[in-house]
């Protein structure tokens, strides 16, 4: 079996005040919630403030990326250990909102896109194996644009960035992290995507890693839903077969709706 995991990606919101109202209200809300594991993924500056709030509750902490070389020169950039140093046990690896889009010049530049940071997969793969080599859990990110679900690719962009992150990882490896899928369309829309064709796709997710490592591994990873998770459609989400939690973007940031996620694993 599977243990459920709910992870809160606050993106680039919170304070230091925000952060412990935030966590205040939130922890005694999951606090006799022994079945889910919660995770929550604040900005850089914050993680050492939320990783002396939820010191104790059980929640565990995450970075929203990292970068694959290990110091130097590299202003701006986080390395995995870094993270690892600062309480982090989790890192989001291949958000949408990172991928694609660098070196846009600026006429064509759509801030709508939501993605301006030009991870592409190799990327992906690079900061997946820089983040379990210092000891992190990748949470990877993969999802198709509204473009490619209409042209009928879905399922082979998710194979494409599947099978590309996990270059050069092991089967054990494999098996200890977690994906998830996040069609792009569905993140920040309110637009939440079927539950029956959300897991249909992360059933894609988990065959093709059984493609590539087996079926023993493919059994064991686990595979989260999100865009568009809200309280009232987590329970039927979390309910499926091939869906092993969720990934939290807006509704992270409210502690009784955040709650009601993790309380519907
Ligand atoms: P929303 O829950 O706001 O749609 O965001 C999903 C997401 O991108 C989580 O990483």
């Amino acid at each position: 079996m599977r243990t459920k995991i709910v992870a809160g990606n606050w993106k680039m919101n919170g304070s230091r005040a925000e952060a412990e109202s935030l966590m205040s209200e939130l922890l005694p809300l999951i606090a006799g919630n022994t079945n889910v594991e919660t995770v929550v993924c604040p900005p850089f500056p914050l993680l050492a403030k939320v990783e002396e709030l939820i010191a104790g509750s059980g929640v565990s902490l995450g970075g929203q990326d990292v970068f694959w070389k290990e110091k130097g020169a590299y202003t701006g950039q986080t390395s995995a250990k870094m993270l690892l140093n600062a309480g982090a046990k989790y890192v989001i690896v291949g958000h949408s909102e990172r991928r694609g889009r660098f070196g846009v010049p600026e006429p064509d530049f759509n801030e709508d896109i939501l993605a301006h940071f030009g991870d592409n997969d190799t990327v992906v793969n690079r900061k997946t194996k820089a983040a379990i080599a210092a000891g992190l859990i990748p949470i990877v990110c993969v999802g198709e644009t509204l473009a490619e679900r209409k042209s009928g690719d879905t399922d082979s962009v998710i194979i494409g960035q599947v099978s590309i992150a996990l270059r050069e990882i092991t089967g054990e490896q494999v098996a200890a992290l977690i994906f998830a899928y996040e069609p792009v369309w569905a993140i920040g829309t309110g637009e939440v995507c079927a539950s029956n064709e959300a897991d249909r796709v992360c059933g894609v997710v988990r065959e093709t890693v059984g493609r590539l490592f087996g079926a023993s591994v493919a059994e064991s990873v686990r595979v989260q839903y999100g865009g568009s998770v809200k309280p009232d459609n987590a329970v039927e989400l979390l309910s499926m077969p091939n869906i092993d939690g969720a990934l939290v973007g807006g509704a992270s940031l409210k502690a009784s709706d955040f709650a009601a996620i993790v309380n519907a694993g």
